[in-house]
């Protein structure tokens, strides 16, 4: 049987914090509302009296409902908005099988229709080409790295400059890790291989396997498996061991690549200004705060998923092949990835900007993580005692 993700004991875990920081917010909330008493209006909800002091909320993720793990750690954060506020704010949260459009968290909280959305950025490249560059990048930083690219780096102000103009506010809401490379069905050789190749791979991933003559596409999580199955798609990516072992990929396509597209993937709260303007100070300090600690349980719950399903597919499932890429598909890889990164340096500003702040941001992080966790590693591995 899979082990999925532990998520009683994530909320196990989560009690006992929020309890710590309930405390600090209540004081937060009494402190605000002696000041201005401007609990009793509503904030942003649409449907809400004006005598009443409950905040209601709607917020739009993109996975189909219950999704481990992604839709999970929307309703964890629902939960602690709730916790958090004493139960004065409500999240009415729907999945993407309830709105039917898993692909349109963008234009819900541009529009108002959704007050707040939990997506990942880069399925926005047709709305904003700039929203490509705040998921994951390829050849670019891990999970740590733009973690702290995003906190202490400016990357948190680049991508709120880049949203501003949609009317939408960010904050972060968790990070897969390190992505595979996908699904395939066949092994792959050469860069030959991958010539008109249909994959799911969105992002600026898909755009570089794009101009090595494979054929990019994206599609929902909710029917990845039957596009691969049917063979519309001959490969796909996901994300890693945590989510794809229970989406059965290896079923029909047991090749399983090791990553190089997505090293640390961001999913995001997206929060439409209109809605934030119009709430007091203490409930925006609940929902940014419950955000970045609902970011930081999402990303050590699928940490903990991959761990505990790579042992599975290792033990349980010798059929599924691992395997690296070979040299000359990564180098073709990087090299259209450099080509493409000219391009949108050109294209404008404030793709330069970002693309400059990435770089520069990598460079000094992957000086660290070479000094540290690679020559850990390194130096473990070549010990000569087990
Ligand atoms: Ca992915």
């Amino acid at each position: 049987m899979i082990q999925n993700f532990k998520r009683k004991t994530l909320i196990s875990n989560m009690a006992t914090l929020r309890v710590v920081l309930f405390t600090g917010f209540l004081l937060l909330v009494l402190s605000a509302c002696s000041q201005d008493c401007d609990c009793e209006t509503p904030g942003a909800a649409s449907n809400q009296g004006n005598t009443s002091e409950k905040i209601t909320l709607r917020l739009a993720h993109g996975w189909p409902k219950g999704y481990p793990i992604f839709g999970e750690s929307v309703d964890d954060y629902a939960e602690l908005v709730s916790a958090m506020s004493d139960g004065r704010i409500e999240l009415k949260v729907d999945s993407a099988t309830k709105h039917k459009s898993a692909f349109g968290i963008f234009d819900f909280v541009k529009r108002g229709q959704y007050d707040i959305g939990q997506t990942a950025s880069y399925y926005y490249g047709g709305k904003d080409p700039d929203a490509l560059f705040f998921s994951s990048m390829p050849f670019s930083m891990t999970a740590a790295e733009q973690t702290a690219w995003f906190y202490h780096g400016g990357g948190l102000e680049l991508a709120n400059k880049v949203y501003e103009k949609h009317n939408i506010q960010l904050m972060l809401g968790g990070n897969t890790g390190m992505q595979m490379g996908g699904w395939f069905r066949k092994e792959i050789n050469s860069i030959e291989d991958l010539d008109g190749l249909k994959m799911r791979i969105p992002g600026f991933g898909g755009k570089v396997i794009a101009g090595v003559g494979a054929q990019p596409t994206n599609i929902p999580a909710g029917e990845l498996y039957q596009a691969l199955e049917r063979g519309t798609i001959d490969a796909l990516e996901w994300v890693g061991p945590g989510l794809d072992l229970r989406m059965g990929f290896h079923k029909v396509a047991p090749y399983y690549y090791t990553g190089w597209h997505e090293p640390g993937t961001e999913l995001l709260y997206f929060f439409n200004k209109d809605s934030m303007a119009k709430l007091p100070e203490w409930a925006k300090a609940v929902l940014m705060n419950a955000a970045r600690l609902t970011a930081y349980n999402m990303s050590t719950a699928t940490f903990a998923a991959n761990t505990d399903n790579l042992e599975i597919m290792q033990d349980q499932f010798p059929e599924l092949k691992i395997r690296k890429f070979p040299v000359d598909v990564i180098t073709a890889l990087k090299a259209s990835n450099d080509r493409l990164l000219e391009e949108e340096m050109a294209r404008s500003d404030i793709a330069k900007e970002i693309i400059e702040s990435r770089a520069a941001y990598l460079k000094k992080a992957r000086d660290w993580t070479e000094v540290g966790v690679k020559a850990y590693l390194d130096s473990m591995s070549e010990s000569t005692v087990d």
